[in-house]
């Protein structure tokens, strides 16, 4: 008989988002003409920049012709494609970045996850309460936690509770961790990073010989010129961490497909025997065994987000969405709610009003408003008494939902 592996019953069955949807479908039977607006769900609304589509169409019609067809390309993503990221991404910023240090994937997600084979098991890890759930279910599966507790949060596993008194920037732990994720502009609050509480981490993993995995797929909606787009802005980061990117948020790529991991050759790990292990390598062999890379055509993609044209209107986007997010952080604001977040990311935080409880709120939204979001305590223990909103969606959308809640919570 084959046997399971027994980390995935450890799981609480992807509770979040299937609530949210089973609450909102006991609304809509019970007022079937009710019109709703979702501002929860963290996907993009707008369509692929123009250039990204021109340049995918022509990419069709090169695998089309014999003499311009291409077969598998290489594992680690088409060396024009890195090059452009490196120049773009990384060296304009003044970051040190080679195009052989880029893993391009089809997106961050799968990266997050997939990272973890290339450590250890006995690594103690570090996720901020609220987080991205992702990186707690991966670290479940691949067995690197106890059972998860009554407040949800997994045995083994470090917690640095992230709230409005820390500004939403966790504080350096005082034991040793050795892998720690970090999420900038962050999912879920909206919050971002200063040189100087990067560079804090940084210092701190080069004293413990720890790795940060740097989740920075929201760095196109940094505005404030103050704050760092990459970890490798930072000095030292180069030793100590691993960057994930995606076209997802910048340029609309979620149903599309491009993403890409920095792994530094200078980054090292120990091995059993007590050696130091370059990375690099690792991630090399572990992506040319078990991925094949992303197609030609969604590279030819990503790559005219580079382009002039690219450039301008990946802007127009972020633009567009940050806009949205404007909105609703003064449309809250004014109906006396406070609100976090929503400057530098497309996300707004919102601290539940009348200390409702983030459930509570979620359903008041929901009946009196008609406006959908996603309660902060499902992203963490921490995360309770608030309320996530994105600002993916139509300015239309936006507008009638402020409207709606103005109406409802102004005194
Ligand atoms: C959307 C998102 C990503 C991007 O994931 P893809 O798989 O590239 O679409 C990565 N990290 C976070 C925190 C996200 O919210």
């Amino acid at each position: 008989m084959a046997t399971i592996n027994d980390n995935y019953l450890k799981l609480k069955a992807g509770y979040l988002f299937p609530e949210i949807a089973r609450r909102v479908n006991t609304f809509v039977e019970a007022n079937p003409d009710a019109d709703i607006i979702k501002l929860g769900i963290g996907d993009v609304t707008e369509p692929l920049p123009q250039a990204c589509c021109q340049a995918m169409i022509k990419a069709v019609e090169d695998m089309g012709d014999r003499a311009t067809f291409k077969g598998y390309g290489p594992e680690q993503g088409y060396g024009w494609l890195r090059e452009k990221i490196v120049a773009h991404d990384f060296q304009a910023r003044g970051c040190q970045v080679e195009a052989s240090e880029i893993f391009i994937s089809d997106g961050s997600k799968c990266d997050c996850g997939n990272i973890l084979d290339i450590f250890g098991k006995n690594n103690t890890i570090a996720v901020t309460d609220p987080v991205y759930p992702v990186y707690v279910d991966t670290n479940v599966m691949a067995g690197h936690t106890g059972p998860a507790k009554d407040n949800g949060e997994y045995q083994g596993l470090v917690y640095l509770p992230i709230n409005a008194e820390n500004r939403f920037t966790a504080e350096i732990p005082r034991q040793p961790v050795d892998l720690i994720y970090l999420c900038f502009p962050n999912n879920p609050t909206g919050a971002v990073a200063s040189k100087e509480h990067l560079q804090a981490w940084v210092d701190y993993a080069r004293q413990h010989g720890s790795i940060l995995l740097f989740d920075a797929a929201y760095e196109a909606f940094i505005a404030d010129p103050a704050i760092p787009h990459s970890i490798y802005e930072i000095e030292g980061a180069r030793d100590c961490a691993i960057e994930f990117r995606s076209f997802s948020k910048n340029a609309g790529f979620t149903g599309t497909r491009c993403a890409f991991t920095v792994v530094p050759k200078s980054l090292k790990g120990k091995a059993a025997d007590g050696s130091d292990v370059p990375l690099h390598p690792l991630w090399n062999r572990r992506q040319s065994t078990k991925f094949n890379g992303v197609s030609y055509i969604v590279q030819r993609g990503a790559e005219a987000v580079y382009s002039e044209a690219g450039q301008a209107q990946v802007k127009e986007l972020v633009r567009f969405y940050l806009d949205n997010a404007g909105i609703i952080r003064a449309q809250l604001t004014a109906a006396g709610i406070g609100v976090y977040g929503g400057v530098n990311a497309p996300y707004v935080w919102v601290k539940t009003p009348k200390g409702l409880s983030s459930w509570d709120f979620f359903d008041k939204l929901l009946h009196t408003c008609n406006v959908v979001g996603t309660p902060g305590s499902g992203f963490g223990a921490a995360g309770e008494g608030y309320f996530r909103l994105s600002a993916f969606n139509s300015r239309e959308q936006v507008n009638e939902a402020m409207a709606r809640i103005t109406r409802a919570f102004s005194v």
